[in-house]
């Protein structure tokens, strides 16, 4: 349950000491000024829907003056005139229209199920990047494009909670279902080319599978368990205290069919940070739907069980719901559908907070702002009382995706008013 964005506190913490004209990494580019998001509306519709929704997350979160404007708005042809200030892409050459445009010019490109950059290539539907491009010159009739940063993935999720990877001060770097790959940093061939010059890959090890998954299961789990420790029967308890979470999760959220999801059970948090890059209890990569948990305890109901059924509300949350763009509800959903938050049911935690609730308005802004052992129960209580105000159908259809900006369209389409809303909030969450 780490936070899921972490570059704004890394942007807010680097110095301003760094050369305007070439930033080459994400946090000194986020730094030269406000920056455009260039979103991809080049794919299919959900994955549409889930770059906008994440450009939406992080605009609303940490530059809440930027502007966003569609990929087919630039002109490449035009050259890096035609570009907005501070261009950050998100979505794949395959998502993104600028990208495409930009075709075999570009150092990078997603193709066939993975992607090739510099001189190596990286398969898999889990495969992204987070790259900071250099400027281009014009070249004859090639017109050249400026510095831009680019969050693409390969998967129909593509750049979906991207953002809560830590990139550091790298030019580039690859993910996959683990966390950060590899790293990079740009070089000129002596042809000027862009090369990549490559750092140490993270470790990855062997997973076996520890259940049989009917290849008819509408709703496929896939549990793993790290090949270096030997099979033991408590491995068979950890499968059924992650298939038990998963049904909780899944018929709260009303789903009945999904796509495979993978969860990997970490045999403690050492090893989870080795492999992953977070030793955090439980945390979940939605582009790849994989979450990685440490082998708590597997009894019935209890700390395994608990924490996997929130985690992979993360995971199921585009089938249930549609794309999310505010960490306020996104964790808030979780925490509802589990029911629990450190192993303590949401009535307790109700009657805890009480006299202790931000307006609904505030929930959204200082949401990562507040102790998470505040924030995450409010959050689950907040999504309950909409649910019960609302109906799920609206919730679903109007409440889950808003942001702070679009939540008073959203209540009205849901059929009632901010003001409403916030005056339940009030009351339920008023000092007994
Ligand atoms: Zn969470």
């Amino acid at each position: 349950m780490q936070p899921r964005v972490s570059f704004l506190s890394l942007v807010l913490a680097a110095t301003a000491l760094v050369p305007v004209a070439r930033a080459q990494a994400p946090n000194p580019f986020f730094q030269r000024g406000t920056p455009t998001f260039v979103r991809g509306t080049a794919g299919e519709e959900r994955t549409d829907k889930v770059l906008a929704a994440q450009v939406e997350l992080i605009r609303s979160m940490a530059f809440p003056t930027a502007l966003v404007v569609d990929d087919k708005s630039i002109d490449v042809t035009k050259g890096a005139s035609a570009w907005p200030p501070n261009p950050v892409l998100y979505g794949s050459n395959e998502h993104n229209a600028v990208l495409a445009a930009l075709g075999n010019r570009l150092p990078f490109r997603f193709v066939r199920g993975g992607l090739e950059i510099g001189a190596r290539s990286f398969s898999g539907g889990d495969v992204r990047l987070i790259a900071c491009i250099p400027a281009e010159k014009d070249e004859g009739n090639l017109k050249g494009w400026p510095e831009f940063l680019v969050y693409a993935g390969v998967g129909p999720m593509d750049a979906q909670e991207i953002n809560s990877v830590r990139h550091g001060d790298l030019n580039l770097l690859v993910i996959d279902r683990f966390g950060p790959l590899v790293g990079g940093s740009w070089k000129r061939d002596a042809k000027g080319k862009l090369d990549v010059v490559y750092g140490p890959v993270a470790r990855r090890e062997a997973w076996r599978n520890s259940n049989a998954v009917d290849r008819a299961n509408p709703r496929p789990v896939f549990v793993h368990h790290v090949q270096l420790v030997p099979a033991a029967p408590k491995d068979e308890e950890e499968v059924s205290a992650v298939l038990r979470a998963v049904e909780r999760a899944a018929s709260r959220l009303l789903l009945e069919r999904f796509d495979a999801v993978h969860v990997y059970v970490h045999p403690d948090r050492k090893s989870k940070e080795i492999l992953t890059a977070n030793g955090g209890d439980g945390h979940t990569d939605p582009a790849s739907r994989t979450v990685h948990v440490i082998a708590f305890d597997a009894a019935e109901g209890g700390p395994l069980e608990n924490l996997v059924t929130h985690e992979v509300v993360h995971a199921l949350t585009v089938d249930a719901v549609g794309p999310m763009a505010s960490s306020f509800l996104g964790e808030g959903l979780a925490v509802w559908a589990s029911g629990v938050y450190q192993e303590k049911p949401l009535g307790e935690w109700k009657r805890e907070l009480a006299g202790k609730a931000p307006a609904v308005a505030e929930m959204f802004t200082l949401f990562r702002k507040l102790p998470e052992n505040v924030a995450y129960p409010l959050a689950g209580l907040f999504v309950d009382l909409c649910v019960r105000e609302v109906g799920w159908d609206a919730f679903k259809q109007s409440l889950a995706g808003a942001s702070a900006s679009s939540w008073a369209a959203a209540c009205k389409s849901a059929g009632t008013s901010a003001e409403a809303i916030d005056g339940a909030w009030a009351k339920a969450l008023a000092k007994k």
